[in-house]
Order: C-alpha cells, then sequence, then structure tokens
C-alpha cells in the first residue's frame, strides 16, 4: 500500500460523451446560459433567414418567370434584401457573442486549473513532469472553449437551419423530401464509423506534443549538460522521433477527418439527382409549375452546409472530449493532506519542534523513517548531518508538512503539526532552500515574497540585515532590477542573501535552512555568514550543515544515517566520542577546516 498517498485520482474512467457534455455545461456553461441564450437568439435569426430564402424563391419563379406578375418583382427583391440583411445581423452576433464566451470560457477554466494545481501536494509535482502542466493550461482549456461552441452552434445554427429547411421542403413536397430524408440517415452511419478513429488518434496526439515540450524543456533546463556531454545528436534524434511522431498523427487525423467530405458530396450529389428527375418529371410530363421544385432545391442546397457540418459535430465533439477528459482527471485528483482551514492556529511559545514515533516512507518505497524520535530546542540551532540520502531533507520537508507521517506525530510547542491550520503552521517557518528559487520579478518583490505586506522601508531593512542592500544598490536598476531567466546573473552567495533578506523579512520563529554545498569565496562565505547569524540569532534554527562554522556553531548536532538518528550532541563531545560523526568531521569538515587554515595563511 502506498502509505504517503497525498494525491489520490478518483478515475474518472472513460466516461461517455454524453455524460461529459453534460458535467461541462453544469459546471462551466451554466454561468453563461444569458449569453448562450443570445448568441442562441441570433443564430434562430440566421436559421430562420435560411428557411425564408428558400421559401420565397418558389413564389420568385412562379410570381416572377412563370405569371410574369410586375408588382411582385419589387415586393420580392425587397423581401430578399431585408432576410439578406438580417441573416447578416445574425451571423455577426452570434459569432461575436460565441467567441467572448469562448474566450471568458478559456479564462475561467485556465483559473480553475491553475488554483487545483496549486491546492496539490509536494508529492503530486514530484510524480508529474512539469510540461504536462504546461500543455494542460493551454491544450485542456482550448479543448472546453471548442467542445462548448460546438455543441452550442451545432444546435443553434445548424440543427435550427435544417429543422426550418426541412420543413420548408415538406411543406413544399412532401414526395421529394421522402428521397431526400432517406440518403441522410445514411450520411450519419457513414460518419460514425469514423469517430471511433478519431478518439484514437487524438489522444496519443497529446502525448506527444506533451513529448516535444517535455525535450525542449530538458534542454533548456540542462544545456550546459547536453553541450558538456556532447548530447546534441542525441537530444536531436529525440526530438526528432517526437515530431515525427506529432507529424504522422496529424497527416492520419487530417485524412480522416477529410473523409467525411467525400461521403457527403457523394449523397448530397445522389439526392440531388433523384429529386430532379422526379420534379422534372412532374414539370415536363403533368404541366406542374416548377415553383415549389425550386423552392425545394433551394433548401437542399442551403442545408447541404449545416447538414454536413451537423454530421461532422460528433467527430469534431470527440476530438475536443478528450481534453476536457483530461482536465477533469487533473481536477478530481484530490489531495489527500487534511489542511485544517477550521483547525485551530499554531501558537508558538518556546519553537520546540519534536518528531515523536514517525514512521515515513515515500509512496511505494522501502520504509525510509521507522519510530524517529528527535528534538530541536527553541530558540536554539540544530545542525543535522551525516552521508546523502540519509534523510535530513526529508525530515525539514516534514516539518513543512510537505509530506505527513505514516504514524506517530511532530509536533511544535506541544501541538500536532497535522491537527492545525496548515497556513499557520507555514507562516511560523521561514524555509531557506538550498536551490533559491527567484521569481520573475523585481529584486524588492523577490524579497517581498516572504512576507507580501511588508512596505518598501521593511523589506530594504531585511536587505541590510541579510548583507545584500550594497550589493543590490550596485545593480543597473537597484532594488527595481529584474532577477529571473534572462536577467543579470547573480552569484551564489547573493542568491543566497536574497533568500535570507526573504526569510529575514518574513520573521518567523522557526527557521529551516539547507545550507549550500557549493563553495563560496571567501567574501562572499564572509557575508553570507553574518547573514545568517542575524537570521538565526534567538531563532529555533533546524539546518542541513555542510560548513564547518555550522557545526562549529551549533547548540546541537544530529547525525542521521539510513533514516536513524545515530548519535547527538555538541561538536567537542561528538568527535570526543570517536564515532559517526567523528568520521565524518575528518571526510567531510576537516578538509574545509584545513583549506581556511591554507586560505587564511594565504592572505596573511
Ligand atoms: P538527505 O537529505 O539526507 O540527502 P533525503 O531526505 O533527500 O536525504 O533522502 C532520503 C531518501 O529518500 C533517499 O533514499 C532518497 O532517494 C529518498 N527520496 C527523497 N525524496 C524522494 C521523493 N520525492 N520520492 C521518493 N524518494 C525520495
Amino acid at each position: 500500500m502506498p502509505p504517503n498517498d497525498a494525491n489520490s485520482t478518483e478515475k474518472p474512467g472513460e466516461a461517455g460523451s454524453i455524460a461529459l457534455i453534460r458535467r461541462l455545461f453544469a459546471e462551466t456553461g451554466r454561468e453563461f446560459a444569458g449569453r448562450y441564450a443570445l448568441a442562441i437568439f441570433f443564430m434562430a435569426i440566421v436559421a430562420a433567414t435560411a428557411g425564408g430564402t428558400a421559401w420565397i424563391m418558389g413564389d420568385v419563379v412562379n410570381q416572377i418567370f412563370v405569371d410574369r406578375n410586375e408588382g411582385m418583382l419589387f415586393v420580392l427583391s425587397g423581401a430578399i434584401l431585408g432576410i439578406s440583411f438580417l441573416r447578416g445581423i445574425g451571423t455577426y452576433g452570434s459569432s461575436v457573442t460565441l467567441a467572448r464566451i469562448g474566450n471568458s470560457v478559456v479564462a475561467k477554466t485556465q483559473r480553475r486549473l491553475y488554483d487545483h494545481l496549486l491546492s496539490l501536494g509536494v508529492d503530486f509535482y514530484n510524480n508529474t513532469h512539469s510540461s504536462e502542466f504546461i500543455t494542460r493550461m493551454s491544450h485542456n482549456a482550448g479543448a472546453v472553449r471548442s467542445v462548448l461552441n460546438t455543441v452550442v452552434s451545432s444546435f443553434g445554427r445548424d440543427l435550427l437551419s435544417c429543422v426550418g429547411l426541412v420543413a420548408v421542403m415538406v411543406i413544399q413536397s412532401p414526395l421529394l423530401s421522402l428521397i431526400v430524408l432517406v440518403t441522410g440517415p445514411l450520411a450519419v452511419i457513414a460518419v460514425t464509423g469514423l469517430v471511433k478513429k478519431i478518439k484514437a488518434i487524438s489522444r496519443s496526439e497529446f502525448r506527444s506534443q506533451g513529448q516535444i515540450i517535455k525535450s525542449m524543456q530538458e534542454t533548456a533546463h540542462g544545456i550546459r549538460i547536453v553541450k558538456a556531454l556532447n548530447l546534441e545528436p542525441a537530444m536531436r534524434s529525440r526530438m526528432d522521433v517526437a515530431v515525427d511522431a506529432v507529424r504522422q498523427r496529424s497527416n492520419k487525423m487530417a485524412e480522416i477527418q477529410a473523409r467525411t467530405g467525400p461521403i457527403m458530396e457523394t449523397l448530397g450529389g445522389a439526392a440531388v439527382a433523384g429529386v430532379m428527375l422526379c420534379a422534372g418529371y412532374a414539370t415536363i410530363y403533368l404541366g406542374e409549375k416548377p415553383g415549389a421544385f425550386m423552392s425545394f432545391i433551394t433548401a437542399i442546397l442551403l442545408a447541404y452546409e449545416p447538414a454536413k457540418r451537423l454530421a461532422r459535430t460528433h467527430v469534431s465533439i470527440e476530438a475536443g472530449l478528450m481534453g476536457v477528459r483530461m482536465m477533469y482527471e487533473l481536477l478530481d485528483t484530490k489531495g489527500s493532506m487534511n489542511l485544517n482551514p477550521d483547525g485551530p492556529k499554531l501558537r508558538i511559545t518556546k519553537g520546540e519542534v519534536r518528531f515523536d514515533k514517525v514512521d515515513f516512507a515515500y509512496r511505494s518505497n522501502a520504509p525510509l523513517f521507522d519510530k524517529l524520535d528527535f528534538v530541536a530546542e527553541g530558540g536554539r540551532m540544530t545542525a543535522l548531518v551525516g552521508p546523502s540520502g540519509g534523510g535530513k531533507s526529508t525530515l525539514i520537508s516534514m516539518i513543512l508538512r510537505f509530506y505527513d507521517p505514516v504514524s506517530g506525530k511532530i509536533v511544535i510547542d506541544g501541538q500536532d503539526i497535522a491537527t492545525v491550520q496548515i497556513a499557520s503552521l507555514r507562516d511560523a517557518i521561514a524555509f531557506v532552500s538550498q536551490e533559491i528559487v527567484l521569481f520573475n520579478d523585481t529584486v524588492r518583490e523577490n524579497i517581498r515574497f516572504g512576507r507580501p505586506d511588508a512596505t518598501d522601508a521593511e523589506v530594504e531593512q531585511a536587505a541590510r540585515d541579510a548583507m545584500a542592500h550594497d550589493f543590490i544598490l550596485d545593480m543597473p536598476k537597484g532594488y527595481e532590477t529584474l532577477l529571473g531567466d534572462q536577467s543579470i546573473p547573480l552569484s551564489g552567495g547573493q542568491r543566497q542573501r536574497v533568500a535570507i533578506a526573504r526569510a529575514m523579512l518574513r520573521n518567523a520563529p522557526i527557521i529551516l535552512l539547507d545550507e549550500a554545498t557549493s563553495a563560496l569565496d571567501s567574501e562572499s562565505e564572509h557575508h553570507v555568514q553574518v547573514a545568517f547569524d542575524r537570521l538565526m540569532r534567538d531563532r529555533t534554527t533546524i539546518v542541513i550543515a555542510h560548513r564547518l562554522s555550522t557545526v562549529l556553531g551549533a547548540d546541537k548536532i544530529v547525525v542521521v544515517v539510513g533514516g536513524k538518528v545515530v548519535e547527538q550532541g555538541r561538536h567537542d563531545e561528538l568527535l570526543a566520542a570517536g564515532r559517526q560523526y567523528a568520521r565524518l568531521y575528518r571526510l567531510q569538515f576537516k578538509e574545509q577546516a584545513e583549506t581556511d587554515i591554507r586560505d587564511d595563511v594565504t592572505a596573511a
């Protein structure tokens, strides 16, 4: 059993298309009911003008060409002009209204997807490639729009037009109508077979497109490694495979979609030929006026486009429903971690963090912690040391409730963190990770992420305390300089100081810190050290220590190996005990100590 199942997927399965469309309308369409009604009103105008045009053709032929009625010439010309004008208004109104609804639907869906993604736990992100989110945000929202609009315009415009035109046909000539209405169902049967194929292709097409984005992202992210290892040819062939898969699927899809064309053309032609035979016979041999026939033929010709679209509706809706289905798969993935939105708030008194018989395992992996006990005293610095893979980062993540224990509890000042409002827990903690995340925004805003309601003066004070103020002022636009991807690069030490300023601003009683492993030059090292010392003062600090100065200054060192606390105490005690820590110290920190001494000697 995966014990840490922070996000469980209720598999919606291959929900039936009708059920899916119904859900889509209930959840997304309802809000736009009024605007849809308006669009349908415009479409009804379009449909009515189609029927009117067909109807009037009978009179045109009989009154003007057979009876040569002068007065009707102007009346009928005026009527045709009026009908065309109305049709124009209807077409304009319906397309503008539908486009607006569509854009609102996309916006609403994107917000909803993003909100949902934000609410999911860290665990979910561990198991999903980031490119998938990007594809989903654009593709799925577009699919929602396309399905809703196709449904509405098929039924509003095309179905109403067909109904009106068929009514004209039946009234003008019931016998001829029979011929046409027999060919109609044949068309439907022919097209249904194509739908299944489209379904299968459309899902794999989405996957291949995701593959392209994934490859591109990996390349951009790892470009240094790609170049250093001469991986260009390998990457190129990976991309080639993905690009080619998309090309082939798109071809296949286009071909199947286009197949509806010839089928409809042939059937349409057969119907027109049959009708002409019958009507011609009636006119030539039975002496009937041709008006009804003209009206009928016009109705067929006008019904052709909407009928073709209706026959294809199924196909295009199925293609879009794939995206809708995937969207619901995501929205139905629930975070099962209890966030206690109505629970009590965490109250910090001393800031003591205690692990009490904590068992933990990552999904489907072997247990990592087995009855782990551990205390970080309030207001003191506790350093976690140990070989990599021992569980130090996991321990820190659990204090932030990125993951919950399988059993046992984590207690802060006597309160089980699983029972308090999660926001109050995270408010009490400032976390500085090893990899420092700078958002695509100004330096000022990047610091302000520590506490969004902080004033400019507070931001600058935090930067001063973090030894960052001076170098920020040296940047081209000072605090307004943009950080992020395409901007000026900060050195490792500078990035750390921005992160420390952020944590400083947060002014939280508990500090969780994952020290950077990469070495800094000694001046940066000194600045960062001063900043950290200020940040940690009088606060409970739990730090994954990679630096000599940190272990020397710690109130308590906890040695974590293989998910167990194997030793704890102060540096000199542990050194004197001559066990794991002493060995580790010699391996990891002694070298640093010697380098420092060498540096000092060289400097002197
Ligand atoms: P440390 O910080 O001491 O290097 P970690 O807490 O990162 O140790 O890792 C402890 C163990 O948990 C390792 O065996 C690691 O492979 C595993 N682990 C870490 N993160 C995950 C994860 N997201 N999913 C599965 N296993 C993980």
